[in-house]
């Protein structure tokens, strides 16, 4: 099947391409939650009896940030 140049969804009749703005804000947020995550899970991996709890939220941020900035890197 034949897809989209604008959007890469499957060329369908009366296909109409998501708006970008949503499309953009779903894709930073799942590049945020991911990134986060896998902080995160490293903070786990590097401290295992969680003595550094309070750097739970830290890590979780940069993380995040890590995680859309390679996921705009990947797509500029
Ligand atoms: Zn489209």
């Amino acid at each position: 099947m034949a897809t989209c140049p604008r959007c890469k969804g499957h060329l369908t009749d009366g296909h109409r391409c998501p708006s970008r703005t949503g499309r953009l804000a779903i894709e930073i947020v799942a590049a945020a939650l991911a990134g986060g995550i896998a902080a995160w899970l490293l903070l786990a991996l590097f401290d295992p009896r969680g003595q550094a709890t309070d750097m739970d939220v830290v890590t979780f941020v940069i993380g995040a940030c890590v995680g859309v900035g390679i996921n705009r890197a990947l797509r500029a």
